[in-house]
């Protein structure tokens, strides 16, 4: 297989890939994207966004991705869908290996985002976004007057669960355990809240669905082995927790010591020369599709002055 160079090369098609591409294709860098295992990122997994500025009546995840693709194409944005296997940010050009040859580029700019950490059921897969969901700040708004659980014990889990007591009628935080990894000021902010009960030392072992397939009850285990009981739902949004997906850049770029890319504050400069890094990858705090965005505008801009620089 031949080698393919490009000035830049954007790894990721979710909001910041995506907004990469389209300030470096409009800057005549003439991008690749290299959309990876799941183009547009994760909101392809979500229902209706309802807070991306620009579109007053809401639009479905899925579509939005669309339009952004189609804003990226519409300039001179390159397109190929592959596994990258391995990079080699040691030397200049970079050197990305597929299984369909190898690429090489000037700049590199990293937008493999996260993924929300699942209970891995089938039933989980099946039922996300007709019920279950990993992002309260998308879907809770759906909920209202609702009956909804939250899974998880850390800080998101219990943040999540108070957010949701604004729309929904009663909230159920289902722990494994019965302490929580959460900081105590949520705790205790979860326990005096009315609407929200603690189920603890319980695990979901299977979502139930109604006719229509939306979620309709879980089976709750007792994780001290005292048996499963059925408890009815409307939704269930997990919250146990998000992987950067970084595997590849392990030993060449600095992580934080949750995996996440260490980008120089107020920038997107990683701790390689010519790469960097953007949305949900290098940002566990903020994780939202505007701020990835914005991330993905800052990339851009950065490569392509550092392009100049070289020159
Ligand atoms: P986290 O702190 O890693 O907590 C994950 C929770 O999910 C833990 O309680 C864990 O249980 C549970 N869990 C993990 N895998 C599970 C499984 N397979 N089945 C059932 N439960 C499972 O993650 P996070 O809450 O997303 O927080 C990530 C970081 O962001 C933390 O440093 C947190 O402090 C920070 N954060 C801060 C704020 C804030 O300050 N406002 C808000 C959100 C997040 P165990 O406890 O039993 O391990």
């Amino acid at each position: 297989m031949p080698t393919r160079h490009h000035k830049v090369i954007i790894l990721g098609s979710g909001p910041a890939g995506l907004t990469a591409a389209l300030y470096s294709a409009r800057a005549n860098l003439a991008p690749l994207v290299v959309e990876g295992v799941q183009p547009g990122g994760q909101l392809t997994i979500t229902t209706e966004v309802e807070n991306f500025p620009g579109y007053p009546e809401g639009v479905q995840g899925p579509e939005m991705m669309v339009d952004f693709r189609r804003q990226a194409e519409r300039f001179d944005t390159e397109f190929t869908t592959g596994d990258i296997e391995s990079v080699d940010l040691g030397a200049r050009p970079f050197r990305l290996h597929s299984d369909d040859g190898e690429l090489t580029c000037d700049a590199l700019i990293i937008s493999t985002g996260a993924t929300a950490r699942l209970l891995g059921l089938e039933s989980e897969s099946r039922l996300m976004g007709h019920g279950v969901s990993a992002c309260a700040t998308c879907d809770g708004f759906f909920f209202r007057d609702k009956k909804v659980l939250v899974v998880g014990g850390g800080d998101s889990a219990l943040e999540e669960a108070t957010f949701l007591t604004k729309f929904a009628s009663s909230v159920g935080i289902v722990h494994r355990r019965d302490e929580f990894r959460a900081s105590k000021i949520m705790v205790e902010r979860a326990r005096n809240n009315d609407k929200i009960s603690l189920l603890l030392c319980k695990t979901i072992e299977e979502i139930l669905a109604d006719d229509d397939g939306n979620v309709r009850a879980v089976v709750l285990a007792d994780t001290t082995g005292k048996g499963s009981e059925e408890m009815a739902c409307d939704g269930v949004f997990m919250a146990i927790g998000h992987v950067p997906n970084t595997a590849l850049f392990r030993g060449q770029l600095e992580l934080d010591e949750k995996g996440y890319i260490v980008t120089k504050p107020g920038s997107s400069y990683t701790s390689a020369e010519g790469v960097f890094a953007c949305g949900d990858v290098q940002d566990s705090i903020y994780r939202q599709a505007i701020t990835a965005a914005g991330s993905g505008c800052m990339a851009a801009i950065d490569a392509e002055r550092w392009l100049e620089s070289q020159d």
